[in-house]
């Protein structure tokens, strides 16, 4: 039944048995009411004219007297209230002996017959009053009995409307607001149960159909972001680069199989631990995790690892991962990936190329020296003489041999930095004699181009702890290229100072400078500035580096475009 019919029905009956509650009590007090006023009006005026009639006839003397009307009157008012039976023929004796009183009015024996039948009215009356009194009694009796009934019935409808109602209205409710708050914290299996055909049975439907709703819409959007996720864990898994996920506080979130191959652990032993826990009996974790600590250099090298069954190279990016939570504006820190490029492949192409260019330049040397030797002897007059063209041919022959044999030089000194063959013979070197050395090395190529070499030094510098000849090789390649990028007869000057426990070197040009552009790349493999001579292999300078650092040295360039240039390294005392 439906709540509104249920409360209308309650309320309404309720209301109904009240009325009648109220026509009930009135009826009965009513027919009480009736049953005096009968009393009263058909006997007690009776018994008072009676009383009234006795008390005039013992007064009555004669037929004359003054209470003979005073009697009729009261007689008369008896005759007009004849009300019970055997009354009308008892009034009617009384009239006749009243009048037979009215012509003898000393008559006791008719006195005493009027007495007699005035008696006779009172008893009459009397019984009919206690008849009558039973009567009202039992009215009354019938009236309690009714608004006992139907009191009772009204005590059983409200008591039912109490007990029922306000558990019928707040159970729903309260099973509602429960189910609201479930579904509020997202589980939405949640349903109501009551199946009343009332207003809230429709309620529980709707919420039902609602709550099935949401989680059709939550299972569709959980199936797709499960599927998402097995999609880039596959798809992580399927790259050949170690990848190792881990959250902000450095647990490791996720591993693909190549992570695991080279850290030689399982998925369960690693997934959901900590990285700085697993570091302390793992060091390839501990060198991944190693962070800011590492120097720049020690950052670019490659990891040299053991994986596929050899001596690999990875090189290690370390990502840092943030985000922006919806309705925020800072970004958040949520954790890293660490990918390990392997780059074993490519170290393996350059240890070829290395080594081809090692064997390539050192078994050119031999032939470029003996082509040297054989145009010495050339030049000799022994060896019979030559025409202008011919000497100008064999200078030319010779300026190339002597430039491939820079080449190779270079390219065996860079091969010997790549493979770490480097040999250095460190010991107390006088600086004086190392710049000396190298400006005699030089000077040939400066006097081709009328250029002055001064050098600028104190000769009682305190001995620098140098390699002797790498550190002259170095000074002669700055002043190659000084005097290579100068122009004719302008002057070089050779500057050594000591400053802080260093012997500075430097080789101070007037040509045509570096572009700012340029100043930090000069010192790169290969790089040579775009424009300039292309005779060069653009190995000089950072084979220079290499020398320098190798020995706990420092280089570096100061240049102005147009103004010149100033190359210059500095070695401890
Ligand atoms: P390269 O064999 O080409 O000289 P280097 O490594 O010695 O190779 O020099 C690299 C580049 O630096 C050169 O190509 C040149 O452009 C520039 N460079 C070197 N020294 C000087 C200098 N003194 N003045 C201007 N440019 C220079």
């Amino acid at each position: 039944m439906r709540i509104k019919t249920k409360l209308n029905l309650g309320v309404g009956l309720l209301f109904l048995m009240i009325i009648i509650l109220s026509l009930v009590s009135g009826y009965s007090v009513f027919l009480i009411k009736a049953d005096t006023e009968n009393i009263l009006k058909a006997n007690y005026n009776t018994l008072e004219y009676s009383r009234n009639m006795i008390l005039s006839l013992d007064e009555i003397k004669m037929s004359t007297d003054e209470k003979i009307h005073t009697f009729k009157e009261y007689l008369g008012k008896q005759t007009q209230n004849v009300t019970e039976p055997g009354e009308k023929e008892a009034t009617a004796s009384l009239e006749k002996s009243f009048s037979l009183l009215e012509k003898n009015g000393s008559n006791e024996t008719l006195k005493t017959q009027i007495r007699q039948d005035i008696f006779a009215i009172m008893k009459l009356n009397l019984d009919a009053i206690k008849q009558k009194s039973d009567i009202a009694k039992h009215t009354a009796e019938t009236a309690n009995l009714w608004i006992a009934i139907v009191g009772t019935l009204c005590f059983l409808i409200a008591f039912n409307l109490l007990v029922n109602l306000p558990n019928n209205i707040a159970n729903p409710i309260k099973e509602l607001t429960q189910s609201i708050k479930e579904i509020a914290n997202k589980n939405y299996s949640e349903r109501v149960h009551f199946t009343n055909h009332n207003e809230y049975g429709d309620l529980a439907k709707s919420f039902n159909t609602m709550a099935q709703k949401l989680q059709e819409y939550n299972n569709s959007n959980l199936y797709k972001l499960f599927f998402e996720k097995k999609r880039l864990e596959t798809l992580i898994n399927n790259m050949h680069d170690p990848i190792i996920g881990l959250d902000n506080e450095g647990v490791i979130l996720f591993v693909n199989d190549e992570a695991l191959k080279i850290i030689g652990m399982k998925s369960e032993d690693v997934i959901g631990k900590s990285a700085s826990t697993l570091a302390l009996s793992n060091d390839l974790i501990r060198s991944l995790i190693l962070k800011e600590e590492a120097t720049d250099s020690q950052k670019k090298q490659p990891m040299k690892i053991f994986a596929h069954g050899k001596e690999s190279y990875f090189d290690k990016e370390t990502i840092n991962i943030t985000i922006t939570p919806t309705g925020e504006e800072r970004e958040i820190n949520i954790g890293d990936v660490i990918i390990l490029r392997n780059i074993t492949l490519f170290k393996e192409l350059d240890f070829a190329k290395t080594n081809f260019i090692a064997t390539v330049s050192h078994e050119l040397k031999t032939p470029i020296a003996s082509i040297k030797l054989s145009l010495q002897l050339l030049q000799n007059t022994k060896t019979g003489d030559m025409n202008d063209d011919q000497k100008q041919l064999v200078e030319s022959i010779k300026d190339d041999s002597q430039r491939l044999l820079k080449i190779t030089g270079e390219l065996l000194n860079l091969s010997q930095l790549e493979t770490g063959n480097i040999q250095l013979n460190i010991e107390k070197s006088n600086p004086y004699a190392i710049v000396n050395y190298a400006t005699e090395a030089v000077k040939v190529q400066a006097d081709q181009k009328q250029i002055k070499l001064i050098i600028d030094a104190d000769e009682n510098l305190q001995n620098v702890k140098a390699d002797s000849e790498k550190t002259g090789w170095v000074l002669i390649n700055y002043l190659s290229n000084a005097i290579t990028y100068s122009s004719e007869k302008s002057t070089i000057v050779i500057k050594l100072k000591e400053e802080n426990d260093q012997i500075v070197f430097q080789v101070i040009d007037t040509g045509k400078g570096i572009d700012a552009r340029y100043k930090d790349k000069v010192f790169d493999k290969y790089f040579q500035i775009p424009g300039s001579q292309k005779s060069g292999t653009g190995l000089g300078l950072a084979i220079s580096k290499e020398f320098i650092e190798a020995q706990n040295g420092v280089i570096g360039v100061e240049s102005n475009l147009g103004l010149g240039s100033t190359f210059w390294f500095s070695l401890k005392v």
